[in-house]
């Protein structure tokens, strides 16, 4: 499969904008998105930590603040053995996207290790998000820059590194970043939130586009947002055909009781030796002939290589990137409804967002209070999406990015970092 580079990708994505730029639902123009072509600060950091077996090892890390015209910019931090920095460029640009579509008062960010999880033990993989706290500790905070888990990362390395944040500055700092334990000024709900809000979504497009109740679904990725967005659909009536791993996948017709197969991954390491199933590769998990794909794991699953051979009608995108824009027109011309990432998987973000306001008044609510919200937030933006969508007729792609880039682009004029209008006047 040839590896498309993500950032080089979005960027494109962003020069096909301007066709639609003579609308006036559009408010931006060609020159104005010079200013989302590259990211507004980015620091790498290579550090040594010294490991439990006293050996030393030279870790590489990032964090890239994209965009912060609308707020503090916010973004999860991947612990990964591939990623590199147009990685975390892209996840750093797709926030700040996202955050405006969800019309979050926040940028976009992201950070990243280098650093494979599954051959390195706890305790160092605690050395090592302290240590990358005290290389960043100047560049985040509350109110700079709101770091949170995302792939191989979760509530206990974001304890650890909330612990180290608030070590150094001699304060306590419970919003310096989000998706924390419940018992750190975690929010309840933030577990299940990026799920919960991907279903939203979902449930209002079943409905827009009359998607029948027992539809099949095939999950690409079985962590916190594939595990549990299986879990909320399987609950809802639909038949989970397909689900996979790292190590690949298992289907069975009849669809899947997922907290079984949760179960067994959690015994056994791997759903691949799940009882009662066909094994298919991840690759021919894509493929089958199901009405709804998830992809859930990581970018660059659907590429202009196998896009034209998906049978699926809705792609619900719930991990990052996972559709080149190669792809997307092919899914386009063949009438696949693709519900972009940036819509799609905002629950995470929301959530997160609500843990920070709560923080910052120090007054917690109930989960039925934060899955009330999230509702709220996640199906108006679906509503504006959509709006578009059937206004300009485009994908919701086309239509998120540009309901995204009025917001910033809008904040970028009234600081004055952009001339408006009525400044030329
Ligand atoms: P996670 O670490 O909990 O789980 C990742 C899952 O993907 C694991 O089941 C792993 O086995 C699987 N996987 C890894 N490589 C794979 C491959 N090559 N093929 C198939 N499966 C593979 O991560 P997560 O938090 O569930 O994140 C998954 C995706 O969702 C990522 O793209 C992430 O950026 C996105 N996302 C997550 C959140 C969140 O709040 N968790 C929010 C927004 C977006």
């Amino acid at each position: 499969m040839t590896k498309v580079n993500p950032f080089e990708d979005t960027l494109g994505r962003l020069k096909n904008l301007t066709k639609h730029c003579k609308d006036p639902a559009v408010k931006f123009s060609e020159t104005d998105l010079v200013l989302l072509s590259s990211p507004k600060r980015t620091l790498i950091v290579n550090f040594p930590v010294k490991m439990k077996d006293g050996t030393i090892r030279v870790i590489n890390g990032y964090r890239v603040q994209y965009n912060d015209a609308r707020g503090p910019t916010k973004g999860g931090i991947r612990f990964h053995p591939h990623v590199d920095i147009d990685e975390v460029k892209a996840l750093a640009l797709w926030m700040t996207l996202k955050t405006a579509v969800l019309d979050l008062p926040y940028g976009g960010a992201k950070g990243g290790i280098t650093i494979d999880t599954k051959s390195t033990s706890t305790d160092d993989l605690e050395r090592i998000s302290r240590e990358f706290i005290r290389q960043i500790h100047n560049f985040v905070g509350p109110t700079k820059d709101i770091p949170a888990p995302d792939v191989y990362t979760n509530a206990q390395v974001m304890a650890w590194m909330l612990d180290e944040y608030e070590k150094i500055k001699g304060e306590k700092a419970p919003g310096m970043l989000t998706g924390k334990p419940i018992e750190l000024g975690g929010s309840l709900g933030r577990d299940i939130a990026t799920a919960q809000g991907a279903a939203y979504v979902f449930r209002e497009a079943a409905d827009a586009y009359d998607l029948k109740p027992n539809a099949t679904v095939a999950v690409q990725g079985f962590g916190n947002a594939g595990m549990n967005i299986a879990k909320i659909l399987a609950g809802w009536g639909y038949k989970i055909v397909a689900l996979s791993d790292s190590k690949g996948g298992i289907y069975n017709d009849n669809g899947f009781n997922v907290e079984e197969v949760n179960a067994f991954k959690e015994k056994n390491g791997s759903l691949v030796d799940f009882p009662k199933a066909k094994k298919v590769t991840n690759e021919e998990l894509l493929l089958l002939n199901v009405d709804v794909l998830v992809p859930a794991a990581l970018e660059n699953q659907i590429t202009k290589e196998n896009a034209a051979k998906i049978k699926a009608k809705m792609i619900l995108e719930v991990a990052n990137g996972p559709v080149t824009s190669e792809a997307d027109a092919i899914l386009h011309k063949n009438d696949v409804v693709v519900l972009p990432d940036i819509l799609t998987n905002a629950g995470g973000v929301t959530v997160s967002y609500f843990e920070w306001v709560q923080n910052n008044q120090g007054y917690y609510w109930t989960e039925q209070e934060v899955l009330d919200k999230l509702e709220k937030k996640m199906t108006a933006a679906f509503k504006e999406v959509h709006e578009l969508v059937k206004r300009l007729d485009i994908d919701h792609r086309t239509a998120a990015y540009i309901v995204a880039i009025n917001r910033i682009i809008e904040a970028e004029k009234k600081r004055g970092n952009i001339s408006s209008e009525e400044k030329v006047k």
